[in-house]
């Protein structure tokens, strides 16, 4: 089956709604890109780049990188692609890297095509997130700094400031599908790809 040229999914919801492993197999499946702005960050702390060391403080306190950084990022990694067949995790997150991104696909010629919001509870959330760390810990990594119960309740707090509006952004454009996102990776991964139908 040939794929069209251009496809451009965005995966909103809140942290530890499992975006990242949803995003990946859904990547794998339909020949798309994943963009993780969070990898793409926490590689930059880790090889210890101007840019890492800057942010470092930001990631373990949970707070959001500034807009200009994540877009100047974002127009890197679309520069160099031919067709544009990318998925989203972790951005936008505000509603200036939302308008960005809308005036980055227009110049590139491919607007978004579904957003799915993987939508948990928020108790769930910090439970999630504090066993990732917990098991990171245990496996003699040292996992993710953010992935404390006090970073984890503050990054739900970023989201529902910040992120939350970008919901009625793409809701008006008529691109949001609302995905339950409580169950196994397989149930919450066909309900993705029916929302995309
Ligand atoms: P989460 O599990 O919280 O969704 P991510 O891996 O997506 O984590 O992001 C981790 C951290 O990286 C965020 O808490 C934030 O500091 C930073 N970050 C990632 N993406 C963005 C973005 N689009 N805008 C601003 N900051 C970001």
């Amino acid at each position: 089956m040939t794929q069209p040229k251009n496809k451009v999914v965005i995966f909103l919801g809140p942290p530890g709604a499992g975006k990242g492993t949803q995003a990946e197999r859904l990547a794998a499946e339909q020949d798309l890109v994943k963009i993780s702005t969070g990898d793409i960050l926490r590689d930059h702390v880790q090889r210890g780049t101007d840019l890492g060391q800057q942010i470092k403080p930001m990631l373990d306190a949970g707070q959001l990188v500034p807009d200009d950084i994540l877009i100047a990022l974002i127009r890197d990694r679309l520069a160099d692609m031919e067709g544009v067949r990318v998925i989203f995790d972790g951005f936008p997150r505000t509603r200036a890297q939302a308008e960005e991104l809308d005036v980055l696909l227009e110049e590139l010629g491919a607007p978004v095509n579904h957003v799915p919001l993987l939508e948990v509870p928020d108790e769930l959330l910090i439970e999630r997130i504090v066993e990732r760390g917990r098991q990171a810990t245990a496996s003699g990594g040292s996992g993710r700094s953010d992935d404390t119960e006090e970073v984890a309740r503050k990054r739900q707090d970023v989201f529902r400031e910040q992120t939350q509006p970008l919901i009625d952004y793409y809701g008006a454009r008529g691109h949001l599908k609302r995905v339950d996102g409580v169950g196994s990776m397989d149930e919450v991964y066909t309900r993705i790809l029916d929302g995309m139908k």
